[in-house]
């Protein structure tokens, strides 16, 4: 089986999560049934083998993927948090949501500077996050060489907020 079946066959639809009239994709499944989960980390891990040199994944979900995306890979795992989270000096991105802002951070130490990073995420929805991350991860003095999102929500224009950017995904919607 290939990864986008593997991913297809361990995704559930949630109706009206968080709030109605959306249906939440809960990718849960996948994580906990390691040989699937397996499967769909070594395409990860095959497709950026020796292009990059760090991963960074943007709580919760891409701590999910990142960590052992990387440990696999033989390279270091950067969590970007949500404010107020990391302790010691930080970088900050602050990003429109539907409703009000968010703001994510990375610590000043996380980045040598010039390195390649792998970003990760769950799902690519309008790609403000993602946007926000690759702002981020260059203003800390790192080159974002591509994004790996497990599902892509073709339909909220993601890719729209990303241009020039490497962006995959395993599995379009
Ligand atoms: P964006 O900023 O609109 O692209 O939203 C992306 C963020 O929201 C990611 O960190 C995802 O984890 C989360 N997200 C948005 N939609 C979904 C969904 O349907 N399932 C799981 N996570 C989602």
């Amino acid at each position: 089986a290939t990864a986008a079946g593997i991913l297809a066959a361990h995704t559930r639809e949630v109706a009206d999560f968080p709030k109605p009239g959306v249906m939440f994709k809960d990718l849960t499944p996948l994580f906990r049934d390691p040989a699937a989960f397996d499967v769909v980390l070594a395409d990860i891990a095959a497709r950026w083998a020796g292009q990059v040199d760090v991963v960074a994944g943007v709580e919760a979900r891409g701590f999910i993927i990142g960590a052992p995306l990387a440990l696999r890979m033989g390279l270091g795992f950067v969590p970007i948090r949500k404010a107020g989270k990391l302790p010691g000096d930080t970088h900050a991105r602050s990003y429109d949501l539907e409703y009000g802002t968010a703001t994510i951070e990375v610590t000043t130490d996380a980045f040598t500077a010039g390195h390649r990073v792998l970003l990760v995420d769950d799902v690519l929805a309008t790609g403000g996050t993602a946007a926000a991350a690759c702002d981020l991860v260059e203003g800390a003095g790192a080159q974002v060489v591509g994004l790996e999102m497990l599902l892509e929500l073709s339909f909220l224009g993601g890719r729209d907020r990303l241009p020039g950017r490497e962006v995959r995904a395993i599995l379009v919607d």
